[in-house]
């Protein structure tokens, strides 16, 4: 990684692209609710106003498998566990197109991301058919846009999903602490190998994708570092690639049913989290926070202050959650349903956008949308 963390910003004074703001992280007042956390919080609402006013970009995961051989230890998913509340589902190609009509047409959600536990019998192939498949049936519905949150892969099946029809990647690292990682992500499968994950975001670019996006699971080790190592790593990638990622992922770690890691001693407070988020927001202030319901309304809509984030409304961390009403979920979420919550934005001064897309790794607004003089969904 390239960036230098030069000296601390003198009265911080922000500066998009920065690393030095990363400093700020270490203050004594950082997210003790005073008044450094009111400068950062009303500094981010403003530069995420000034850039998206107030848009937020509605998207719904849509779980495909949750039969994984990998072992994080936090997670509900990981292989060997057989808890009494998970029930392990790979979808049929056809219930994936249920789970897709469904979402289209009762919810109005057309930015789907498709998730992936490791399963041994869906690799790449299957991964770009499901790709197809999901891009035909927003066709017929006026577009929309498909990403994925998968495994870490190789440059060639990066290139196969761009072919098929990709219109966004997100892979989040966990941590940057390799001593943490492996401690979490223990035997010999490919993502307990930190490097090969860490490298993952270098082989989207080589493969030609250029809409990705990049986080960490704050509260796996020292929150902070992680933080500004993240920072750090999309200095290296805007350096190295010419163009940053767009999507931040901020899950925080929540004890889930089946975890073998329910909580350390690191994970980062209400007033902490989302004062990390608005930083970042400061340090990358057109990168959208992959919002998600894994965090309480109050929590979402704070965080979304200005605009500028995806927002996850319709919420299931299981395959087949939304119209075959399936049970056994990665990790609790709520689930805000989009006809109720939405409006709800609205009168809180959001514009929840459910018709758009990314272009050259930049939300974009259906034209038809913007033509009506509004971004939010009636
Ligand atoms: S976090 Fe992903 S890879 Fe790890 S056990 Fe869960 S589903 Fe599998």
């Amino acid at each position: 990684m390239c960036g230098e963390m030069s000296s601390p910003p003198t009265s911080f004074e922000w500066r998009t692209g920065d690393l030095a703001i990363a400093h700020a992280l270490w203050d004594k007042q950082f997210g003790k609710g005073g008044s450094l956390d009111t400068q950062i919080l009303e500094a981010s609402k403003l530069k995420k106003y000034e850039q998206y006013r107030g848009f937020l970009f509605a998207i719904v995961p849509l779980y495909i498998t949750s039969i994984c051989v990998e072992s994080c230890l936090y997670c509900n998913f990981r292989a060997g566990n057989r808890g009494v509340k998970l029930q392990r589902v790979r979808l049929r190609p056809l219930q994936l197109a249920d789970e897709v009509q469904y979402l289209i047409e009762k919810k109005g959600l057309r930015v789907i991301e498709l998730v992936y536990a490791t399963d041994p019998l869906v690799r790449v192939d299957r991964m770009c058919k499901d790709v197809e498949r999901v891009q035909r049936l927003l066709a017929k519905s006026g577009g929309g846009a498909v990403g994925i949150n998968a495994e870490a892969l190789d440059v060639d099946e990066y290139r196969r999903l761009k072919d098929a029809g990709l219109d966004f990647i997100v892979l989040w690292q966990e941590t940057y602490d390799r001593d943490q990682y492996i401690k979490y992500h223990p035997g010999t499968t490919k993502k307990a190998c930190f490097e090969y994950r860490l490298e993952a975001y270098d082989r989207m670019f080589v493969a030609g994708i250029r809409t990705i996006g990049m986080g960490i699971l704050s509260g796996l080790s020292d929150w902070r570092l992680d933080w500004a190592l993240l920072m750090d790593h999309e200095a290296y990638i805007s350096e190295t690639y010419g163009i940053g990622p767009c999507i931040l992922g901020v899950p925080r770690l929540k004890g889930a049913a089946g975890a073998l890691v329910r909580e350390t001693p690191w994970v980062p407070n209400r007033q902490e989290f989302k004062c990390a988020v608005a930083l970042h927001n400061l340090f990358a202030p057109s990168v959208l926070p992959f919002l998600s319901t894994r965090e309480d309304w109050e929590l979402c809509s704070e965080m979304a202050s200005g605009g500028g984030a995806l927002f996850t409304l319709n919420c299931s961390t299981i395959p087949g959650g939304y119209a075959a009403r399936a049970q056994g979920y990665q990790f609790p979420t709520d689930n805000f349903d989009a006809p109720l919550y939405a409006p709800r934005l609205i009168r809180q001064g959001l514009l929840p956008v459910f018709d758009w897309k990314f272009s050259k790794g930049e939300a974009v607004i259906a034209e038809r949308r913007l033509a009506s003089g509004t971004g939010a969904q009636e």
